[in-house]
C-alpha cells in the first residue's frame, strides 16, 4: 500500500505489533518458574499485580498506556514506561521501512513486488525488536529465537532479492564463524574472561541470512559505532576505568547495524571521499540485488 494512506497503516500496524512484542519480551526468556519461558497467547495479558484481565480497550498501543497514565484500571500498580517506548519504536520502525520500501524502490520494481518486500522488511524489523529488547533484559540472545528465523530469513530472502543463495550461505557461515572466532580468540587464548556469548554470532548469522554476506561489514561497523556512542558518555561522566570491561549487550547494536544497512543501500546517501569504496561496492551492486523476475509480480 504506497501513499500517505499506506504510511499511516503501517505505523498503526507497527504500533499493534509493537503491541505483541512487549508480549513476547517480557514472556518468551526463560526464569526460575518458568526455565524454558512462556507462551505468548495463554494466559491473555493481566496486571502482574492485582491479576485482573486486561480489558481490549485498556490494550491499545501507545493510547491505553498515556490515558491510563501507565497504571493498572483496577490496582494503579504504574506498568514501565517501556511498554510504550517498545511500541514507538515499531510505529516509527515500520513507518521508515514504508519509506525505504515503497519511496526507495528500484523503478523496474512492481507495486506487488514492493509490498511483500514491506511486509518481509516489517518481519525483519519485528524479530530484531524481540531480540534487542530481550537482549537488554536478560544479556541473552534466544535460541528459540533466531535458530526457526536463520532458515525462514533465508527463504523470505530468495523471494525478495537477488542476494543469490550462496551470498545468503555465505552470510550465515561468516556471519556465525567471525563472531564465534573474536569469542573464542578472546576467552580462550587472551584468556580476557567470558566474551560476547554465542547469542551475537547467531544473531550476525540470521542478519547475513536474509542480507547476503555483504551487509556483514557494515552491520558490525554501524553496530560498533553505536556502541560506542551509547557507552561514552556515561564513560566519561562516571570517569570509569574499566570501560572496556564493562558487559554491554551488543545484540541491540547489532540489530541498529542491520537496519542502517538496510537504510544505507536503499536511500543511498552521497558518501564522504575516503569512503567512496563502499559507495562503488555496495552502490553499484545493490540495484542487481533485486530479482528481476520478482517485478514481474
Ligand atoms: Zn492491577
Amino acid at each position: 500500500m504506497p501513499g500517505a494512506f499506506g504510511l499511516v497503516f503501517g505505523c498503526v500496524m507497527g504500533a499493534l505489533w509493537g503491541s505483541f512484542a512487549n508480549v513476547c519480551i517480557y514472556r518468551w526468556p526463560p526464569s526460575k518458574e518458568f526455565p524454558t519461558g512462556r507462551s505468548c497467547a495463554f494466559p491473555p495479558s493481566h496486571c502482574f499485580s492485582c491479576s485482573n484481565n486486561i480489558k481490549w480497550y485498556d490494550n491499545l498501543p501507545l493510547i491505553s498506556w498515556l490515558w491510563l497514565k501507565g497504571q493498572c484500571r483496577f490496582c494503579k500498580t504504574s506498568f514501565s514506561s517501556r511498554y510504550l517506548w517498545v511500541e514507538l519504536a515499531c510505529l516509527i520502525l515500520f513507518g521508515l521501512m514504508h519509506v525505504i520500501a515503497f519511496s526507495y524502490k528500484p523503478a523496474a520494481m512492481s507495486q506487488n513486488a514492493a509490498l511483500l518486500h514491506y511486509v518481509f522488511l516489517c518481519t525483519f524489523v519485528f524479530i530484531l525488536v524481540v531480540i534487542a529488547f530481550i537482549d537488554i533484559d536478560h544479556q541473552l540472545v534466544l535460541d528459540i529465537v533466531t535458530y526457526p528465523w536463520i532458515p525462514i530469513f533465508f527463504m523470505l530472502g530468495c523471494l525478495t532479492y537477488s542476494v543469490s543463495a550462496e551470498s545468503r550461505v555465505l552470510g550465515v557461515l561468516i556471519g556465525y564463524g567471525s563472531m564465534r572466532s573474536i569469542d573464542i580468540l578472546w576467552e580462550k587464548i587472551l584468556k580476557r574472561g567470558p566474551g560476547m556469548g554465542g547469542g551475537d554470532a547467531k544473531l550476525l548469522a540470521m542478519i547475513g541470512a536474509f542480507l547476503g554476506w555483504q551487509a556483514l561489514p557494515i552491520t558490525v561497523f554501524a553496530g560498533c559505532i553505536f556502541g560506542i556512542l551509547q557507552a561514552l558518555p556515561a564513560a566519561v561522566r562516571k570517569g570509569e576505568e574499566d570501560f572496556l570491561q564493562r558487559k554491554l549487550p551488543f545484540g541491540p547494536f547489532l540489530a541498529m547495524g542491520a537496519l542502517t544497512y538496510v537504510c544505507l543501500i536503499a536511500i543511498k546517501p552521497p558518501l564522504p571521499e575516503f569512503l567512496s569504496a563502499i559507495e562503488l561496492f555496495y552502490y553499484s551492486d545493490w540495484m542487481k540485488l533485486y530479482d528481476p523476475l520478482f517485478f514481474s509480480l
